[in-house]
């Protein structure tokens, strides 16, 4: 049985990181629309009503953060804590409705629980990153301990891969977003890329769906684009995703996908 004692410590104040890097210019799309019988290309804005391309969106192939950075219009759904029965395959269920894909930031007790899920997601095709073995708060602890409770998450985390051949991404989020530099610098040695959310849903806080998808769209439309930080342990989470990636495909944003980089693996250091 996993100890999911973590989880009754998740409402805790998470800062988000503002994004350091200019974002490039604005994306507008183009679609052929009929005008008086005749084909016309006419471009529509981003966040404007009109006939867009769905929501599946670039492949980024991520080897540092500075691979990381977004175009105006340009989302990326992180899960983080899972994966957990009922919640993480609704969510998958979703995301393959439209065609889109994710990362899941696991934690390594909740994939030692649930290794078949782990499969699932690696199976359906999203990224899986690590986030520590057991949820702590990594920058309250010392720096040994927090070196092998994040070694200890990626090793339950590739275990559960061994079916299916797969490694787990050397991507990587802290618990609460509470880092040290040390460890930042421990994990770039590493050649393990730090993905950190610009957009924080909030949803371990008790809020409706509804709640939660304004939350996601308001800071969305603030910043054009961004790292959407959610929790598939959440039902309410899952309950409301349809309704946010129903909202983006209308207002004309797409979802990027995150994979590693050619270089990112061949970095790995055998231990810290
Ligand atoms: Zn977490």
């Amino acid at each position: 049985m996993a100890n999911l004692k973590f989880l009754s410590v998740m409402v805790v104040a998470l800062s988000v990181q503002a994004c350091s890097h200019s974002a490039p210019p604005p994306n507008a799309f183009s679609a052929e629309v009929e005008h008086g019988g005749t084909l016309k290309t006419t471009a529509f804005p981003l966040n404007r009503p009109g006939p867009n391309p769905g929501l599946k969106g670039r492949t980024i192939a991520v080897d540092s953060i500075e691979d990381l950075q977004l175009a105006k219009g340009e989302v990326v759904l992180t899960f983080d804590d899972g994966p957990v029965r009922h919640n993480t395959r609704s969510i998958l269920d979703t995301l393959a409705r439209h065609d889109v894909k994710a990362t899941f930031f696991m934690v390594g007790q909740m994939a030692n629980a649930y290794p078949a899920l782990v499969r699932e997601v690696a199976s359906a095709g999203h990224t899986i990153g690590s986030h520590t073995q057991n949820h702590l708060n990594l920058a309250r602890i010392n720096t040994n301990d927090a070196r092998q409770d994040i070694e200890a998450g990626k090793a339950s985390l590739e275990r559960a891969l061994i079916p299916l051949d797969r490694s787990v991404a050397p991507f990587f989020r802290f618990p609460y977003l509470a880092d040290t530099p040390k460890l930042r610098d421990s994990l770039a040695r590493q050649g393990i890329v730090v993905i950190d959310p610009t957009i924080d849903s909030k949803d371990y806080w008790v809020s409706t769906p509804d709640q939660i998808k304004n939350r996601i769209m308001k800071a969305l439309r603030k910043r054009g684009s961004g790292i959407i930080l959610l929790h598939d342990i959440h039902k309410r989470t899952a309950r409301m995703l349809p309704a946010l990636l129903a909202t983006l495909d209308r207002e004309g944003y797409s979802i990027v996908h995150f994979v590693p980089g050619p270089d990112a693996a061949t970095k790995v250091a055998p231990s810290f």
